[in-house]
């Protein structure tokens, strides 16, 4: 949407402007939701949403170093990662296109009860309505393309409001979308601008039929709230805890988390943040880890070396170093950072930290994790469940019995076997229970949230 105000948008990591953007208000939004209810009324059909899903996979290729170059100015996302997050959606789009291609209600057996006799009944999947997406800035693209493909699957038409810091990925997929892959106008407007300035209109609006959040848990049941009469998916945070025992193998442990804990600086939602590690290997498993953390590379988001680097904004740097002290003076270690390097916190291993301290049961989404050291596995899943949070969780072990029990145990959306629970691909079901959320993203799951069920009985 347009309007004659601007805001500028920042680089995190300098404050260089990189982009403006539309202050968009409530008129925006009544005229953003506006034009979706328009291009409801004349719908697209299933093999078309596929062929523009599929248009926009190939797009996703093409575009890659241009988005990825985005990405890295807006979310202060190391540029090697923000590569992979581009490549992403074009798994993110082929999924879609799948689902827009295969699309089917189901069979209702009504002759089975004998006032069905003679009734064929059989179900059809419509779509909602209008889409409000609403997304973070720690994936400005692929959690974008998350609720936008499927959506484009379903056959409603989105109204978009990026993360305040990151809208400018969001901007150039639309006007690739339109320009190269054959959307038409009104099936995805972007409204930019505070969360409670375009935020609150937009779920309110009485014309909305879904609202898909991700972002944090204190927002997002406030949306549920303001929207109780629509269907409302949450994608929330987490505080992923990982448990490695004896008889894992802890090298390769100690390898992915010197990556899972610290990708994008831990601003991830499966971040790794609690590491639960047996006593009797606590130590060799240490002496692995530190050294890769301590190899890390703190920098410009556009250095191809940089695996680190600034935090979204300055108020979350100070957040996350007043966790750290705080935990320091309650008596954990730093085995690793715990300061700032130039205007970045550098990547930081704790021990020591206890279950009240703010490192351990809130999420950090910093570059930080912890080492916990424990003796029983019933304990240790114990520690891991005592949370708030339910996205991933996971466990690395030689024993078919404790995996088994893990993935019973542990009350998580996801538990990951020998994987860290920062694993994703974007076809899987993905969301948590507990402040973690209420819903599934991955297409195959969100079309059916995006769409409904309608019931056709025949009389033969
Ligand atoms: P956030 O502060 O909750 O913001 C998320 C989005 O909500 C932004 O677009 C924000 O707009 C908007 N918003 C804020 N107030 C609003 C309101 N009253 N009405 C409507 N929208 C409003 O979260 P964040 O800091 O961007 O992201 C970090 C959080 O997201 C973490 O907790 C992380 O774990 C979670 N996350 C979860 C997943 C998942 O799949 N489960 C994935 C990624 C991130 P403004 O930017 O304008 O404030």
């Amino acid at each position: 949407m347009t309007t004659d105000d601007s805001v500028v948008v920042r680089s995190p990591f300098d404050g260089h402007e990189i982009g403006r953007v539309p202050s968009c208000g409530p008129d925006e939004v009544q005229e953003a939701v506006a034009v979706a209810r328009a291009a409801l009324a004349e719908p697209l059909a299933p093999w078309k949403r596929a062929e523009i899903l599929d248009a926009a996979a190939e797009a996703m290729v093409r575009h890659r170093d241009e988005l990825a170059i985005i990405i890295a100015e807006e979310a202060a996302k190391p540029i090697k990662t923000a590569r992979v997050e581009a490549e992403r959606t074009v798994i993110t789009f082929q999924a879609a296109a799948v689902e827009a291609r295969t699309l089917v209600g189901e069979i209702v057996p009504v002759d089975g009860a004998q006032p069905g006799e003679g009734k064929l009944g059989f179900t059809l999947r419509v779509p909602r309505g209008v889409v409000a997406a609403i997304s973070p800035f720690n994936f400005p693209l692929n959690l974008v393309v998350h609720k936008v493909a499927p959506a484009i699957a379903a056959g409603c038409p989105v109204v978009l409001k990026p993360a305040s810091q990151t809208p400018l990925s969001a901007i150039r997929l639309q006007e690739i979308l339109m320009d190269e892959c054959g959307l038409p106008p009104g099936w995805l407007s972007i409204v930019t601008g505070s969360g409670g300035t375009v935020g609150d209109p937009l779920v309110e609006h009485p014309d909305v039929a879904v609202v898909t959040f991700t972002g944090s848990p204190e927002v997002g049941w406030s949306i549920a709230a303001k929207a109780a009469e629509k269907k409302v998916g949450l994608e929330l945070g987490n505080n992923a805890p990982v448990i490695i025992e004896p008889s894992g193998d802890w090298e390769t442990a100690a390898s992915k988390i010197s990556v899972a804990g610290f990708s994008h600086a831990g601003q991830s939602c499966i971040s790794t943040q609690r590491i639960y590690v047996h006593r009797d290997i606590a130590d060799r498993f240490t002496d692995a880890l530190v050294p890769k953390v301590e190899a890390l590379v703190v920098g410009d988001p556009l250095s191809e070396d940089t695996d680190v680097s600034a935090l979204i904004s300055k108020g979350e740097t100070e957040r996350v170093k007043g966790w750290i002290d705080e935990a320091v003076q309650g008596g954990a270690k730093v085995l690793v950072g715990g300061d700032l390097e130039g205007e970045v916190l550098a990547p930081t291993v704790l021990t020591g930290v206890t279950a009240d301290m703010e490192v351990c049961r809130s999420e950090v989404f910093g570059p930080l994790v912890s080492i916990i050291s424990y003796d029983d596995l019933d304990d240790a899943i114990a520690q891991a469940n005592d949370t708030r949070y339910g996205l991933q969780a996971a466990l690395f072990t030689g024993d078919l019995d404790a995996a088994l029990r893990a993935v019973h145990e542990l009350d998580f959306g996801g538990v990951l076997v020998n994987e860290v629970p920062t694993f994703r691909t974007d076809q899987m079901p993905y969301g948590g229970v507990r402040d973690s959320g209420n819903t599934k993203e991955g297409p195959h799951y969100a079309v059916r949230e995006m769409t409904r069920e309608r019931l056709v009985l025949i009389q033969r």
